[in-house]
């Protein structure tokens, strides 16, 4: 595509395309069809939905919290 084409350009032009899909799928069924261009998925079943609900997982950001707390408790 475009050679000199900045990062902000490039986000711009995919926001375009990302919306276009978006209200091309029709995923929201509403009249607001571009609002979920970043995230298409709507369903919430146990393959998309958060991992924490369905398996008790915690986020990593969680899991280097632990790992911190617990190397502090250590030393
Ligand atoms: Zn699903």
């Amino acid at each position: 595509m475009a050679q000199h084409e900045s990062k902000r350009a490039r986000r711009r032009r995919d926001l375009i395309r990302m919306k276009a899909k978006a209200r091309r799928l029709n995923v929201s069924g509403g009249v607001d069809r571009a609002r979920h261009a970043d995230h298409l998925a709507v369903c919430s079943c146990w393959m998309c939905g958060n991992p924490r609900r369905f398996f008790g997982e915690t986020t990593i950001q969680e899991k280097r919290a632990f790992s911190a707390d617990a190397c502090e408790r250590l030393s």
